[in-house]
């Protein structure tokens, strides 16, 4: 086991192995630890979703620019992540979604989004099995450049492309400890050894507050119990991802034919619970086949859980700590983490190696709970 690097990741989700690989290509040591395997968390039980249709900008910016390297990331990283871009269809459901959704699409048109309002016969355009009645929708947005890509290959390409550069992957290694002395890090204790570093990113999803705590710093995150299924695969009958920000439900069609979804359980809970529950797969298959009929038809395979590692505005925490130098926060993604990791690995490496920004995120500080936060209002499930 390395005993020094200039950089150690905790947490190897998508955002701690993208960010691994954007250090390795800036020419930092880097450690990655993680106390299971590679996507364990959250990453690997994620509804795979890329969406750039945000109520605030700085989400919306962050979507975008993830975007841009979704498209080339199987170039970049030699690999095929399975990134499509099949849209997102947003239901509105009443007058006040309207203008909700009004003021949305203007701020995301004006970062340059092909996002559209669309009214409900486009809606059976755009996906034919979908039932507008039984969404209960006056119309959607719609936004053709949003999509998928498959969070196993994304996380595992990151990995590997970093290991290429020299990073080194700790599996089943847990941080245990932190040691800092006169306001900056010293090391970190894991169950295996001990690697000295100055700089310590926490990358631990649903367990930062824990990772946080090893520093002695609070924050201000919950784990959120979240489940999702999957159906038998079936021959391809849509593209786009469906949403509602009303009902909390959300499915898309995978690449090998699948429709895999989710909606908040109505026993859903804030704690550290895996247990699947019944009346999160009642309630699923009740509302998918009133949002699209012909899905009654088709037989749920599989359903799991996984924790949201959600803040007060719903917004990444991210960038270093005032209070503990060389603590870098990198969590807080309340249920969209893995759409934004690419541009987020690519600002915090940018940080971290002191180049200039190519997006601020000054306002995603930890500081920002100290005073009156902007919600982000555009989340599902
Ligand atoms: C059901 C569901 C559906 C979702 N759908 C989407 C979607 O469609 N689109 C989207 O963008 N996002 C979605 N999300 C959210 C997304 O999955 C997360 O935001 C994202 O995966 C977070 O990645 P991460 O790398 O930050 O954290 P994680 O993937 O949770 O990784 C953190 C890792 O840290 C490790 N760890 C924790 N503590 C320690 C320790 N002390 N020592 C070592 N390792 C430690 C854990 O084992 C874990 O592997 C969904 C989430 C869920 C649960």
């Amino acid at each position: 086991m390395n005993d020094k690097a200039d950089v150690v990741i905790i947490g190897g989700g998508i955002n701690g192995c993208a960010l691994a690989y954007e250090l390795s290509k800036r020419d930092k040591s880097v450690v990655v630890v993680e106390k299971k395997h590679i996507a364990a968390g959250a990453t690997g039980r994620c509804g795979a979703g890329v969406r750039q249709q945000w109520s605030t900008k700085e989400n919306a910016l962050l979507a975008k620019k993830s975007v841009e390297i979704f498209e080339q990331l199987n170039e970049e990283l030699d690999a095929d992540i399975d990134f499509r871009q099949g849209g997102y269809l947003i239901a509105i459901h009443d007058e006040e979604d309207m203008k909700q959704a009004k003021k949305n699409v203007e701020m995301q048109r004006s970062i340059g989004l092909p996002v559209r309002i669309i009214d409900r016969d486009e809606i059976k355009e755009i996906i034919p099995i979908l039932d507008p009645d039984g969404m209960e929708a006056i119309g959607a947005t719609f936004c053709p450049t949003d999509g998928h890509a498959d969070p196993f290959k994304t996380a595992y390409a990151y990995a590997m492309a970093a290991m290429k550069r020299g990073t080194k992957f700790y599996k089943f290694t847990e941080a245990k400890k932190i040691k800092t002395r006169n306001g900056g890090i010293e090391s970190v204790v894991t169950d295996r050894g001990e690697i000295k570093t100055n700089i310590v990113v926490n990358a631990a999803g649903a367990w930062s507050r824990q990772v946080a705590k090893m520093a002695g710093l609070e924050i201000p995150n919950k784990p959120v119990r979240k489940e999702a299924l999957v159906t038998e695969p079936i021959k391809r009958i849509f593209d786009a991802m469906v949403i509602s920000f009303k009902h909390g439900i959300y499915f898309s069609q995978m690449s090998h034919g699948q429709v895999l979804g989710g909606i908040p359980s109505p026993e859903e809970k804030v704690g550290y619970y895996t247990e699947p529950t019944f009346s999160f797969l009642q309630h699923m298959a009740y509302m998918l086949g009133k949002y699209a009929p012909i899905l009654k038809q088709v037989n749920i395979m599989r359903q799991w859980t996984g924790f949201y590692d959600v803040t007060p505005d719903a917004l990444p925490i991210l960038g270093e700590d005032a209070r503990l130098k060389g603590f870098i926060h990198c969590h807080g993604f309340s249920g969209h983490g893995f759409m934004i990791a690419p541009m987020v690995a690519k600002l915090l490496a940018q940080l971290i190696t002191g180049e200039k920004l190519d997006l601020p995120i000054d306002r995603l500080n930890i500081d920002r709970f100290k005073g009156k936060v902007i919600k982000e209002k555009s989340v599902v499930g």
